[in-house]
């Protein structure tokens, strides 16, 4: 685990890390690679651009789930790992790859359509 926030999962090269004023940065030292992991995230593993904009998107959309009180937080993580069959200590967004986000929107999307859990608070 330590190892994996070390190095470029592209290619396993050790990051140079930065101090900035976000907290200290990762950053894969191969020209053109967009890997980076920002230390202060202390569940997220490095990721390139596509990947961490793809992250982002996951937040977007499953945080106001809890955030506005519709769903507990923990219990939505509960229901992502289960969905993704991840154990819950890997239902990380930060950890994730561009397809598992991809699978955690859709995991998004099947609760606005009411598929699962919305039938329980009838
Ligand atoms: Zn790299």
């Amino acid at each position: 685990m330590e190892d994996k926030r070390n190095y470029c999962p592209i290619h396993k090269k050790r990051l140079v890390i930065t101090k900035t004023r976000f907290g200290p940065r990762g950053d894969c030292p191969e020209i053109g690679c967009t890997v980076v992991l920002w230390y202060n995230d202390e569940t997220a593993l490095p990721a390139d651009k596509e990947t961490r904009k793809a992250r982002h998107e996951v937040h977007i959309l499953f945080d106001p789930l809890w955030q506005t009180g519709k769903f507990k937080r923990t219990k939505l993580y509960k229901m992502l790992s289960s969905y993704m069959r991840l154990k819950p200590k890997k239902t990380h967004i930060g950890m994730f790859t561009k397809e598992q986000c991809e699978k955690a929107i859709e995991f998004v999307n099947s609760l606005h359509h009411g598929t699962d859990l919305d039938r329980i608070h009838y």
